[in-house]
């Protein structure tokens, strides 16, 4: 039985009249469970009306009432996680236990946002010139727009949508057309936490609504995540349209692993973030530098630990589910094929392997390929998917030099037990996010998520600091009372006395 998925618009369920409707499948059975609806235009400017319209009160809503909402929201989505969880693994395929720690780690960035009486205090600057005072003030862009990819249909999301919000800004979220339940649950809980209608909508679709919402004269800022190509394509539309944006793209993340490190220690780090999600993450590590004379000893403890991984349903207690279509299932699959032609050593093929779960699903199982080099197909782009390649090299300079050159800065990891070289490192790599012997170095929501170069377009990072400071500008003003002391022209620049 598959049913129809709905807008959330005005505070409530909006059905759709688009004649074009997307498939919504439960990868782990590869059965459609329901249809999205891809919006027209038209739709989204609906969408953006009733946002715009909404803006105005929650703009003069005072931060205490503000504050209210979003503490209501926090205990709602901690007591519904589950049912968020599952709603994800039904639509994305990545097991109940991941989905649960996606859910922990959106909430994360709403305890940060329940903070924002202190997130937006100004300053303020008695008497900088005789009887006149200076202070700042944030204020909230107006209707601000969350467009977000498949693999994290909640955290991404909350990476955004609370401190938005929390800030006084009304959102529309353009969610992936994979697996866009869990945005609608999440709009259900704003709604039962008391947030006025129309401060948070959801309209689905798919390029047709995403480039409206890019040129929509009333959209004031974008927060984009998905793949580079259409990163890029959103930041320099929505730029050219007079955008604030931030547009968060692909990676290819690195492990370097030195000869000193823990080998144990770094094979289940390699595992977790090579196969977590079926390695559609964009921390995943995709390329592990081993550094010589360990990359033996390494690859053995790897292989060992990939022999005990079960593969199958999310819903059954496996460690690794699906890929989320066919179509992606079968283009990581080609990747492999692609590696074995350019000469790579197929150490584990996850072709054909046996799975706890239904033939018809989406399946490809954990892949390892060893003497990988640099200009592979398999290591030049970002496969997306449980295929992790070992690359070896002689030195530390060496693997520097690699993790450097390459295009996409978003996350990379050291692993040793030299604390000289793992600060080495953090100083010299040109790279968003480091972890020191930490494989997905997500930062806790006081501080900001972001890459560098092909991972992110835009000058801010998304939530911590950066984030409010996304959402909101900055107004400065000069003030002064009239006292017995003031008056007499001058029309000379204002200076200090
Ligand atoms: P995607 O780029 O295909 O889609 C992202 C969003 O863009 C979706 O909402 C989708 O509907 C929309 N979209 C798709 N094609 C479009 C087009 N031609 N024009 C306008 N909009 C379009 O990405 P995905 O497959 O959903 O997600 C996986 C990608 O996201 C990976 O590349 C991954 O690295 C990246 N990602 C990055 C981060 C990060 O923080 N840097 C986080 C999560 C995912």
């Amino acid at each position: 039985m598959t049913h129809r998925i709905s807008h959330w618009i005005g505070g409530k369920p909006y059905e759709s009249t688009s004649d074009r409707f997307g498939n919504v499948f439960d990868p782990a059975t590869g059965s459609v469970t329901a249809t999205v609806p891809l919006a027209p235009t038209e739709e989204v400017d609906v969408a953006v009306a009733s946002a715009r319209a909404a803006f105005g009160e929650w703009r003069r809503t005072s931060l205490a009432r503000r504050s209210e909402v979003l503490f209501r929201f926090r205990q709602l989505l901690a007591e519904r996680a589950s049912e968020v969880a599952e709603a994800i693994t039904a639509e994305h395929g990545k097991v109940l236990a991941d989905a649960a720690g996606e859910v922990q780690r959106g909430l994360e960035v709403v305890d940060f946002a329940c903070g924002l009486g202190t997130l937006l205090k100004g300053g303020y600057s008695e008497n900088v010139s005789t009887g006149v005072d200076a202070y700042s003030i944030r204020q909230p862009l107006g209707v601000v727009t969350v467009i977000s990819p498949f693999n994290f249909p909640a955290m991404v999301p909350l990476w955004f949508v609370p401190v938005a919000i929390a800030t006084g800004n009304a959102v529309v979220l353009k969610p992936s057309e994979k697996d866009p339940s869990a945005s609608l649950l999440l709009a259900q809980l704003w709604a039962e936490a008391g947030l006025p209608d129309g401060v948070f909508t959801v309209v689905h679709g798919d390029k047709v609504a995403v480039d409206r919402l890019l040129t929509h004269p009333d959209v004031k800022a974008v927060s984009f995540v998905g793949s580079t190509p259409i990163a890029r394509h959103v930041y320099e539309t929505a730029t050219a349209h007079g955008k604030r944006v931030q547009a968060l793209g692909g990676a290819k993340n690195h492990m370097v692993v030195l000869p000193d490190a823990d080998l144990d220690l770094a094979a289940d780090a390699a595992i977790n973030a090579g196969f977590g999600s079926a390695g559609e993450r964009c921390m995943a590590i995709s390329a592990v530098v081993a550094i010589e004379p360990v990359a033996d000893e390494l690859i053995g403890k790897i292989r060992e630990r990939m022999a005990a991984l079960r593969v199958g349903d999310g819903r059954r207690g496996c460690d690794m589910g699906p890929l989320v279509t066919a179509a992606h299932c079968d283009r990581v699959a080609s990747y492999v094929d692609a590696g074995i032609e350019a000469g790579a050593e197929l150490v584990v093929d996850g072709r054909g392997i046996d799975v706890d779960g239904d033939p018809a699903g989406f399946w490809l199982g954990p892949t390892l390929f060893d003497r990988v080099t640099p200009e592979m197909s398999i290591y030049t782009d970002e496969i997306f998917g449980p295929v992790l390649s070992v690359l070896r090299a002689d030195s530390y300079d060496d693997a520097l030099d690699l993790v450097n050159a390459n295009p996409y800065g978003n996350g990379t990891a050291i692993f040793t037990n030299d604390g000289g070289a793992a600060r080495r490192f953090q100083h010299e790599v040109e790279v968003g996010m480091v972890g020191i012997n930490v494989p997905i170095p997500v930062p806790v929501a006081y501080y900001s998520f972001g890459g560098w170069k092909s991972s992110l377009f835009g000058d801010s990072h998304a939530y911590g600091s950066d984030g409010v400071h996304f959402f909101t500008r900055t107004k400065a003003v000069t003030s002064r009372w009239l006292d017995p002391s003031h008056g007499g022209i001058d029309l000379g620049f204002p200076r200090h006395d």
